[in-house]
């Protein structure tokens, strides 16, 4: 199946307006994607049908907002392939989902002289959560680094993941690079010594069919913001064994079985770790988010990212002075794409494109380690979604070459 962006535009309002009198190209969608009207309006509609508070209530509308709002793991559980829907915990973001593997399966496992292996592609969302735990422990944090493609270098990964290794924790894609990484060769390696792969799907999930089974992760992260979900939505997978082991990481309503004075017993999985009033909203929003992307098919937004850089890529080559990070081959990587212009800071870029409409991200992205890797302080990034058109490929790069003839 082919995509129709045309078409799927429609569905998202915030796109149809100018920008600096252009009309907007949105290419900061690793960022944060836009939201399609159905996710908009079910959001409202919860709110002037249905809200109330989940799990306690015994009233009509708590009812209503429990069922709706449970629908929606059994919903997340099919759409990454779990195996049971106790195993899909809500959270803020990856963010929060990654922090709560280092804080508990991290904390209780971890000992000094233990290895953390990461890479150097990391966000920070799966970096410094890794580093404070290394720190705490008094484990040694190990880094993967990337070939001269921008790919992981899998021999170095051989050799660091040893039976010392408690947690491997990798990004399913880069969000700078675009790389998709190898996640069950990682898997299998991890296992193989007895540890742990914990794996940062914020940039995998918006874009292709996930498998969690079949990757044989242990935990899988991801923002519902990113795959058109409200912003405070997120999802941590953990196989139903580790996270029964687990302890939670917060504490108070909603995750508890008896409350005594000096002490407490936690209630079943998931909702051991969900504590307080979750995003119920947004997490209904996530819902009809993940039924969209079902409906456009996964593997067609994939493609229909791989196409959008096949068109461009060519085209930057004619750009002099303009060097691309990341896989030169267009098959390993989602449809993110980092760059710099000789000579130009990528701020000016940034800033520059955006009086032509065009939204891009210039900065470190949240990955000061891998800056440090590509010897540059920052990059331009421009990412594409399944809204993105092959002319807004035009464009965008007509106006990076009005832009570099501009500060010529
Ligand atoms: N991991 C990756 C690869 C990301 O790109 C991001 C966000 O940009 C995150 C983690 C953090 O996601 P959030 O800010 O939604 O928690």
């Amino acid at each position: 199946m082919k995509l129709n962006a045309e078409k799927i535009r429609n569905d998202f309002p915030i796109l149809s307006q100018s920008v600096n009198d252009e009309p907007l190209i949105y290419l900061d969608s690793a960022a944060t994607a836009q939201k399609p009207l159905a996710v908009l309006d079910a959001v409202q509609s919860y709110y002037e049908t249905s809200n109330a508070n989940v799990h306690r209530g015994v009233h009509t509308l708590a009812d209503r907002a429990t069922s709706q709002y449970e629908a929606v793991r059994e919903k997340t559980r099919a759409f990454i392939h779990a195996a049971d829907s106790a195993e899909v915990l809500f959270t803020r973001g990856a963010t929060t989902s990654l922090n709560w593997v280092a804080k508990s399966w991290g904390e209780a496992n971890v000992k000094a002289g233990d290895e953390i292996v990461i890479t150097i592609m990391e966000h920070h969302a799966n970096l410094i959560p890794w580093q404070q735990l290394a720190k705490k422990t008094g484990a040694a944090l190990n880094y993967i680094h990337l070939t001269a493609d921008g790919q992981l270098d899998m021999e170095e990964a051989a050799r660091l993941i040893t039976n010392k290794t408690k947690i491997v924790a990798v990004t399913h894609c880069s969000n700078v690079l675009g790389t998709i990484n190898p996640i069950k060769e990682l898997a299998q390696l991890a296992h193989q010594a007895g540890a742990v792969i914990v794996v940062d799907g914020a940039q995998a999930v918006p874009h292709m069919p996930i498998d969690v089974q079949e990757l044989d992760a242990d935990f899988y992260a991801f923002s519902g913001h990113k795959m058109l979900a409200p912003t405070g939505t997120g999802v941590l997978y953990g196989k139903r064994a580790l996270l029964e082991q687990m302890e939670p990481v917060e504490f108070g309503g909603e995750m508890i079985d008896f409350v005594y004075e000096q002490d407490s017993t936690w209630t079943e999985l998931p909702w051991k770790f969900e504590t307080g009033t979750p995003n119920i909203a947004g997490t209904i929003g996530l819902g009809v988010a993940i039924d969209y992307l079902n409906e456009q098919d996964r593997t067609a937004i994939h493609e229909h990212g791989q196409l959008l850089l096949q068109r461009l890529w060519p085209q930057l080559q004619q750009i002099e002075g303009l060097t691309i990070y990341g896989p030169q081959d267009i098959a390993q990587r989602t449809g993110v794409i980092s760059f710099n212009l000789d000579g130009l800071h990528p701020h000016d870029v940034a800033t520059a494109l955006d009086m032509e409409g065009i939204a891009v991200r210039a900065g470190h992205h949240c990955a000061q380690p891998l800056m440090r890797e590509l010897d540059v302080p920052a990059t331009v990034r421009a990412s594409f979604y399944l809204y993105n058109t092959p002319e807004e490929v035009d464009r965008f790069v007509a106006s990076l070459q009005a832009v570099k003839e501009f500060f010529a």
